[in-house]
């Protein structure tokens, strides 16, 4: 299953992404599909009223996510904890990026004033399904996750460096750019590559086998702390690789399976 939100006369649908038979094209079946919900169980089932097709290239892509909240991992490769002088974490290192923080596709990624150095980090992004809370060592993990996402993990790195609370130096608008589908058709366990492109240049690449921490152990840590809903969205961590980017610059993540995140950077007005 493959999904996305996007932009239709004015108002937000959510579509399945079908790639049509004769056609390379990926196109989009509009649907009336209840979105996950973030106050009661589980993730309602696909709906069978199918609408009128878009291709995916000429649609105006939302982030494909609604999430309650944004829950960060911070240095779960152990090259990028490196190149940042740090140690490799005994537990998770998470943190909280806002629901105003999210970018769509295509998006512009506004740098602030108040900072002279943005980086970019690319990171596979988990959809949850269901409600989940307090999971066992024995409880399965893979009922909980709707899908995955690419997320660009932007992060004002001159704050983040200078202040102990990211909440600054992770949390401006614009700062959480998501997309551009949601699928369930890749296995991070099994490794998934994450890339990411500065102008076309590969600046990141990675792959989930190398995580510190896996997607269960994870998952399991994090509902220990609070309940995770359908909708929230989990960063899994970025790769070696970071780096800074000035406006004008097109930052791109890429995950196969997903396709690519692409988002170009401006200054703020
Ligand atoms: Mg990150």
């Amino acid at each position: 299953m493959k999904y996305c939100r996007f932009l239709l006369n004015g108002s937000a649908h959510y579509g399945l992404v079908e790639s049509v038979v004769g056609n390379n094209e990926d196109e989009i079946m509009r649907l009336l599909l209840q979105a996950p919900q973030a106050s009661d169980g589980d993730v309602e089932g696909l709906p069978s009223r199918r609408m009128d097709r878009i291709p995916l290239a000429q649609a105006s892509l939302l982030p494909p996510v609604q999430p309650s909240k944004i829950v960060c991992v911070g240095r779960n490769y152990r090259e990028h904890a490196a190149e940042l002088g740090h140690e490799v974490p005994q537990e998770p290192l998470l943190f909280f990026k806002p629901p105003s923080s999210l970018l769509p596709p295509g998006g512009t990624i506004l740098r602030p004033k108040v900072s002279v150095r943005t980086d970019y980090e690319g990171e596979l992004g988990v959809v949850i399904a269901r409600r989940c809370h307090r999971l066992a060592d024995s409880d399965a993990v893979r009922p909980y996750i709707l899908g995955y996402t690419c997320v660009n993990d932007f992060t004002a790195r001159d704050l983040q460096n200078k202040e102990p609370q990211w909440v600054r130096g992770k949390g401006f608008d614009t700062f959480c750019p998501v997309g551009p589908i949601v699928t369930d058709g890749i296995d991070p366990w099994a490794g998934v590559q994450v890339e990411t492109r500065v102008n076309g240049d590969v600046r990141q690449s990675g792959n989930t086998r190398d995580f510190i921490f896996p997607l269960d152990v994870v998952i399991r840590y994090i509902s220990q702390i609070m309940t995770l809903e359908p909708g929230d969205l989990i960063a899994t961590g970025t790769p070696q690789g970071v780096g800074p980017v000035v406006a004008g610059d097109i930052i791109e993540v890429s995950i196969k399976g997903i396709g690519s995140l692409r988002n170009p950077v401006a200054d703020q007005p």
